[in-house]
């Protein structure tokens, strides 16, 4: 293994957290056609605490010594683990090109969490609301592993939209949380409108599915994880409804 030294980026570009830590790559999982999910290590086996909901920048050296390049992502594991889980679209730009051609035993650089706006509390009632597109999920998958973990007694409905049944990002364990409710998990599709495998919904999360799903939205505290256009279109339907556009009402994570 080499030194701590060796390893702590100096200085970090585009501001964020300034320190960061070696983690080795241990698994690859192709996890739909388009994401991979990759998950990291401490290679000084610290554990790594931090709020559910929150994210890291993944850097990467090329020589060892400085970091070329850095992205965000949201954490999808639990917090209070030595590793660290990610779903991420490789999308063939400058981190998800090295992400996509990495190996088993690489060495990536992650920083301290951020993102205080998007931290999972238990709401005054008791009642969430998760609103996920696509790789989206990721921050929702680490908040209910922390909820069925910590059995924080919190009611939460997650809406999830992707494209086809094979992009559904851990759809077993989605089911798992459902069964074992944890949440109530509706996930949505939106280009199979005709797919005779699929018995759930179809078609974009409108005004009739949250009527249908979520009768009690003015009580729910909201949690919208997706791109800018997504999160916007949301947040408009969401105030149809009456819920106002706050950060105590409404909460953002947007990429
Ligand atoms: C808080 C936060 C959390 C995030 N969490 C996640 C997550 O959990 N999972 C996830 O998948 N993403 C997440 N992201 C997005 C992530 O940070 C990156 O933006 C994304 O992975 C792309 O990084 P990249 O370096 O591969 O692409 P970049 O090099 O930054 O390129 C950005 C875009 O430009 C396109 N592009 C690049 N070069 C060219 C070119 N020459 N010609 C045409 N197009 C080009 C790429 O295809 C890409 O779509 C998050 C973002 C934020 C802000």
């Amino acid at each position: 293994m080499q030194s701590e030294q060796t390893y702590v980026a100096t200085p970090v570009q585009k501001g964020g957290s300034a320190i960061k830590r070696p983690y080795k790559l241990i698994e690859i999982i192709q996890e739909t056609p388009s994401v991979k999910a990759f998950k990291f290590k401490s290679e000084f086996q610290e554990k790594s605490y931090f709020k559910p909901g929150q994210f890291v920048q993944i850097g990467y050296s090329l020589d060892g010594t400085r970091i070329d390049v850095q992205r965000p992502y949201s954490i999808a594991s639990a917090p209070g683990l030595d590793t660290l889980e990610f779903y991420i679209e490789i999308v063939d730009g400058k981190l998800t090109s090295i992400l996509n051609k990495a190996k088993i035993g690489d060495i990536f650089n992650i920083s301290q969490p951020n993102g205080k706006n998007f931290e999972f509390t238990p709401s005054k009632n008791k009642r969430s609301l998760f609103i996920a597109a696509a790789t989206g999920i990721a921050p929702f998958i680490c908040m209910l592993r922390y909820i069925e973990q910590n059995r924080i007694s919190e009611n939460i409905t997650l809406l999830y939209t992707v494209r086809t049944k094979q992009d559904i990002i851990r759809a077993t364990e989605l089911e798992d949380f459902a069964r074992k409710g944890i949440a109530k998990v509706v996930i949505t599709l939106t280009r199979e409108e005709n797919n005779p495998d699929w018995q759930g919904e179809t078609g974009r999360i409108d005004a009739a599915k949250l009527q249908k799903y979520v009768p009690d939205i003015t009580e729910r505290v909201t949690y919208l994880c997706g791109s800018n256009q997504f999160n916007s279109t949301m947040t408009e339907l969401l105030k149809s409804f009456g819920v106002p556009a706050d950060k105590d009402h409404i909460k953002h994570d947007v990429w």
